[in-house]
């Protein structure tokens, strides 16, 4: 199953239709495809092409609404922003500034939300993998929460806050066995996937937990999946939960708060998909009666829609089926669709938008067949040099970035209004390998060793 698959028969949204569901999108006559305030055009015509754009309001507008839904159930709720979406610091200030706190994986994704004033109070740390190092570093910076996902990994914390003398915060992460029917490798919350703790094991380790030295249980965790578009999943890994912290609390051991997780879905092809207040429906159902603290990790459902790929045709070649139309973007700029068969749309940016509407299969330039942003799409017809926009890629976007083809990393700008900023330039080409090193027995020169 493709992620964001509703729309792989023929049925596709027209460009047109993706603007009109996109409020901060819009179609100028003269300027082409605007953003806020501002034409595509002018952002490509100052930073070059590929480009990652934001809009400010987009973000603002989503975390207002899920806000709002959360707020209107009475229950005590946050929002950990999660970092891993789109960390750059321009977002993280952003969503920080609006009061979300952060769901980091990494020293890296703390840093950073360190970095944009996301205060540690409002950190929580989850991830299967986290190194004893980092462990140590997350405790040192007196983050809220450490989400635990294994007996092995409880041990080596208690062991750590031990010799640092600190207490940490823990939650343990359920694996509930739930299939969030999503695509498969962005479900986390089945038995046979590497993520938390069997929920059989998770009574038994909560009261060790409780009982180990540098170590305070405060609730329990779980994430199921990622771009889950019902909400059935949801309420069953909640029902999972609840009954767990009621069998917790009648063994008399503290438990204050679940976390939630994130994961929920957007609409990439203008199909159905929940929306925040239904989300909040299933919290309060389901968790009401225990009067619990409720933390949520969304990414994607506050950022995706906000970002866009900017990109220009290179040229438009013959194909057997149907033209290409071969951008300046590849897959090492956005993987999505060559990772996932991730559906997006893909608009022209004009200002001119002549031409019929036809066929055509979008790709980049990188040498993998996989290179390809969308298949059969119907479009007007383009030429060399004109723009297009990649829709819906703030979340899992630049942040998934490579070099692959030694492709230097897309730029970044962001919109409020008519203003737009450059938040991050091009990367230069000769940053691509500014750490390599040759080893001293490929060094024939004094000038390549770096002495003049
Ligand atoms: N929380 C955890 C633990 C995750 O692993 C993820 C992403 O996989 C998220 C939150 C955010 O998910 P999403 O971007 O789908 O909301």
């Amino acid at each position: 199953m493709a992620d964001g698959s509703a729309c792989q028969s023929q049925e596709f949204p027209t460009p047109a239709d993706l603007i009109a569901a996109r409020p901060h999108l819009s179609w100028h006559a003269f300027d082409g495809l605007m953003i806020e305030g501002v034409p595509l055009a002018a952002i490509a015509a100052d930073l070059g092409t590929p480009t990652y754009v934001y809009s400010e309001a987009a973000i603002r507008h989503r975390y207002a609404a899920l806000s709002a839904a959360l707020k209107a159930t009475g229950l005590a709720t946050q929002i950990r922003y999660a970092v891993k979406a789109n960390d750059h610091l321009a977002i993280l200030r952003l969503l920080g500034g609006l009061g979300a706190g952060a769901d980091v994986v990494s020293e890296g994704e703390l840093a950073r939300a360190l970095e944009a004033g996301i205060p540690a109070g409002r950190i929580v740390f989850s991830g299967v993998g986290k190194s004893r190092n980092e462990l140590a570093v997350a405790l040192a910076s007196g983050l809220d929460q450490i989400n635990i996902e294994s007996a092995e990994e409880l041990a080596e914390l208690s062991a750590i806050a031990s010799e640092l003398g600190r207490t940490a915060r823990v939650a343990l992460r359920v694996n509930p066995d739930i299939d969030a029917h999503t695509h498969a490798k962005i479900t986390t919350g089945r038995a046979q996937d590497k993520f938390g703790i069997p929920a059989a094991d998770v009574p038994g380790l909560y009261a060790h937990a409780a009982a180990l030295p540098g170590i305070k249980p405060v609730g329990l965790a779980v994430h199921i999946g990622s771009q889950i578009m019902t909400l059935a999943p949801y309420r069953m890994s909640f029902a999972v939960l609840a009954s767990l912290a009621e069998e917790i609390r009648a063994a008399n051991l503290p438990l204050d708060r679940l976390d939630c997780g994130g994961g929920l879905g957007v609409a990439y092809a203008n199909e159905p998909a929940p929306l925040p207040e239904g989300l909040a429906g299933a919290l309060g159902a389901s968790f009401r009666a225990l009067g619990v603290e409720l933390l949520l990790e969304p990414g994607r459902w506050l950022v995706a829609d906000a970002g866009l790929l900017l990109a220009a045709v290179i040229r438009v070649k013959d194909g057997s089926e149907r033209p290409f139309i071969v951008l300046d973007a590849g897959m090492n700029d956005f993987l999505r669709p060559a990772l996932y068969d991730a559906w997006h749309g893909v608009v022209p940016v004009g200002p001119s938008r002549g031409g019929p509407i036809g066929a055509a299969d979008v790709v980049g330039p990188v040498c993998e067949s996989a290179d390809a942003f969308a298949r059969g799409r119907p479009l007007p017809a383009v030429r060399a040099g004109d723009l297009v926009a990649i829709l819906d890629t703030g979340a899992y976007g630049r942040v998934m970035a490579s070099t692959y083809n030694a492709r230097p990393l897309a730029a970044e700008a962001i919109v409020r209004g008519a203003r737009w900023a450059t938040i991050r330039s091009r990367q230069p080409l000769e940053a691509m390998w500014a750490d390599e090193r040759l080893p001293d027995w490929q060094i024939v020169s004094r000038s390549e060793a770096g002495e003049g």
